[in-house]
């Protein structure tokens, strides 16, 4: 039987409204939009897309959505003051920086220098090592949006047997850490992982978070799975065009999982929209003194 599309495209706009309902109720009480501040250093083409996607959305849920563009050639220091300007803001809730930044900046020192309380990213170690103590305060994005197209599959996490192929800070980590809280039994895979698809087999919940196009194949996973996407890989068409794949082969994949998130429209959408999500809650937090 052909698996259940979970469409993050849909939910995605569920989470904007429930969003912009949150911000409505915020300005009322505090008499101010929540702010979010973009920083984008350079002039990659993709992160020029996803930074202008970002201020509009924020704006379109009643938020105070900012664009910083900044030149490649920006010294660090320039961007860190920048970054310790907008720590000092009242009115800036959160703070986002596009990664990646240019070769000449240190990533992990921008990174480390937002106010964790402004992080709506969750990048920074503090936050990182909230979740992991179990205590999370703000998570990273993609994570929270897997979370809930799991919600939406209505897959029982207690118990189940969770793979998360990947390791990265931004998503297998603490998409982990995530469904650890729920109660799954959790294998996090990787590169030097052994027999990937044995492992992959036994799995309940499979994540993948790889970036290599369709390296979760048919013999990967167990009849009635759950399978969530979240490689985002460009390939070759055939047609002298490029198309977007996942990391799972997914026409293969949907003969055999119960329910599958698709590439595009899976995972993507959902992490915008919990990024909005995530400014909402840092607003909260700061409004009510809590950080
Ligand atoms: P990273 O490159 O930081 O991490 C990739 C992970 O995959 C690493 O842990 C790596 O292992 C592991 N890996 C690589 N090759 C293999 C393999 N052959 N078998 C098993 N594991 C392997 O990527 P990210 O976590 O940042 O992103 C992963 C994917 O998700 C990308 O396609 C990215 O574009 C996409 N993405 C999508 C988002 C969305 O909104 N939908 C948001 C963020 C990312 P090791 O640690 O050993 O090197």
């Amino acid at each position: 039987m052909a698996a259940r599309i979970l469409d993050g495209k849909k939910l995605a706009e569920t989470v904007r409204a429930e969003v912009r309902e949150g911000v409505t109720a915020f300005k009322a009480k505090y008499g101010r939009a929540p702010g979010l501040e973009v920083i984008l250093v350079g002039d990659d083409p993709a992160s020029q897309v996803y930074t202008r996607n970002k201020e509009k959305a924020s704006n379109e849920v009643g938020m105070r959505g900012h664009l910083h563009v900044l030149p490649a050639s920006t010294p660090e220091d320039d961007v860190l003051a920048l970054v310790q300007r907008l720590n000092a803001d009242e009115a800036t809730d959160g703070i986002l920086v596009q990664l990646p930044l240019p070769k000449s900046i240190r990533e992990q020192r921008i990174l480390d220098a937002v106010d964790p309380a402004k992080d709506v990213d969750g990048f920074h170690p503090i936050n990182a090592g909230l979740l992991a103590s179990g205590r999370p305060r703000l998570v990273p994005c993609t994570p929270l949006g897997c979370m809930r197209l799991l919600a939406l599959a209505e897959v029982p996490l207690k118990g189940a047997h969770a793979v998360v192929v990947g390791r990265s800070n931004i998503v297998g980590k603490p998409v982990a850490q995530l469904l650890l809280a729920e109660h799954a039994t959790v294998t996090i895979a990787h590169s030097r992982t052994k027999d990937l698809a044995a492992l992959c087999r036994e799995a309940d919940v499979l994540v993948a978070a790889v970036g290599k196009a369709e390296l979760v194949r048919g013999n990967f996973v167990k009849p009635g799975a759950v399978v969530i996407d979240v490689g985002i890989n460009r390939v070759d068409a055939g047609n002298g065009k490029t198309k977007l794949v996942g990391d799972v082969a997914y026409a293969e994949v949907a003969e055999i999982a119960s329910a599958i998130t698709p590439v595009p429209g899976g995972v993507g959408p959902m992490t915008i929209a919990y990024l909005l999500q995530n400014t909402l809650t840092a607003a909260h937090a700061r409004a009510a003194g809590s950080t």
